[in-house]
């Protein structure tokens, strides 16, 4: 197996930034669609607008995203932007707009530049979109033959976001140097890019974790205080850049794997579980390093990180208080179906992940009573 490393083509983070996009957007084309949130738009559309018009790119259609990322609104998308022609598609937003631009450059062949507005996970730099079923269900993931070739992030746009999705975002941030270095140890993962990892993409899941630990905690205060400050742009490169491609090129294991396990129980009506991706992924990070046997300084520093921040270390955080073992068991036997479970250094099984689950949740709720 080949080693390889995937990034977007550039990117571009600092307060204001997006009054500069079509400086850096000129290079990828000249014949726009844009698709964004509408509250996205209505903050930053005029500053594109004029950017763009400064560097001669011509806006040619403008979508609202509303609504799941279908294939029915991809491929309508997809239609209006070869019926004009249309050469650089810019997705601004939270996560639909982004990974309905990202779908159809999938399928128009077009650069693709993304401006996300919030940093509640670390997919914006990356090449997938996943795309969604009318219930709800994930449908399917679409990788493009490229990353976005721009990925632009303004800071002072992400500081008034809300401080829940930064803090999910760091959630996401968290699993993932744990993650990459269980795919290296195992020796026979593969990354999201079909290769092996490098040691470029671990030392930046490193550097990930490491920024998270130092600034973590200062940087949710300042978007508290909606202030844009040197940790918070620390954790905003950790959470869409460093993450990004620490995923991305180093691989994912066993927090991703217990989150696609806990999926079945999100429309359970049974349970109140209502969480974002990434602060399923912290406790799911938990559940990692109780399979793959880590010491307990280790697992303790990773507890006490999101008790600082307040990502979810129990099921009780995560809604699920009164969660049965019949579907605890559900959970982990759908994790196991996940291929990437095979990326641990561990063979892991239902019950041992089950068991896992039960033991994260017991470290995690006596650390939050100390
Ligand atoms: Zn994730």
């Amino acid at each position: 197996m080949n080693s390889i490393y995937i990034s977007p083509g550039r990117y571009v983070q600092g307060v204001g930034a997006i009054k500069g996009i079509g400086d850096y957007a000129k290079y990828c084309g000249d014949n726009a669609m844009i698709i964004g949130g509408k509250t996205a738009l209505s903050v930053s559309g005029e500053f594109i607008e004029k950017s763009f018009k400064e560097n001669g790119i011509t806006i040619n259609a403008v979508e609202i995203k509303r609504g799941e990322v279908t294939q029915e609104d991809i491929d309508r998308l997809t239609k209006i932007a070869e019926e004009k022609e249309i050469n650089l598609i810019l997705g601004v937003g939270g996560g639909k707009a982004l990974d309905t631009a990202k779908g159809v450059a999938y399928y128009t062949g077009s650069p693709v530049v993304i401006v996300p507005t919030t940093a509640s996970n670390d997919s914006p730099c990356s090449s997938s979109s996943v795309v969604y079923s009318a219930d709800g269900a994930v449908s399917k993931v679409l990788n493009m033959r490229q990353n976005p070739q721009l990925v632009l992030v303004d800071t002072e746009i992400i500081v008034n976001s809300p401080v829940r999705q930064f803090v999910a975002g760091m959630g996401d941030a968290l699993a993932t140097w744990f993650e990459a270095s269980s795919c290296m140890a195992s020796g026979r993962a593969s990354n999201l890019a079909g290769g092996r990892s490098t040691g470029a993409a671990l030392a930046i899941a490193r550097l990930c974790y490491d920024t998270l630990l130092k600034y973590g905690f200062a940087a949710k205060m300042a978007v508290e205080k909606k202030a844009v400050v040197p940790s918070f742009e620390k954790v905003v490169e950790a959470n869409i850049l460093l993450s990004g491609i620490g995923f991305e090129s180093g691989g994912i294991s066993g927090a991703h794997g217990i989150v696609g396990g806990f999926s079945i129980l999100h429309n359970d009506p049974k349970y109140d579980f209502d969480v974002f991706h990434g602060e399923e992924v912290a406790f799911g990070t938990l559940v990692l390093l109780v399979l793959e046997g880590k010491e307990l300084t280790e697992i303790n520093e990773v507890l006490a990180f999101c008790k600082s921040v307040g990502l979810p270390v129990s099921l009780k955080d995560l809604g699920l208080h009164n969660v049965t073992d019949e579907d605890l068991y559900k959970v982990a036997e759908r994790a196991c179906g996940r291929a990437i479970m095979k990326n641990l250094n561990y063979e892991v099984s239902p019950g041992l992940v089950f068991n896992a689950i039960k033991a994260a949740d017991l470290l995690g709720s006596s650390f939050a009573e100390r």
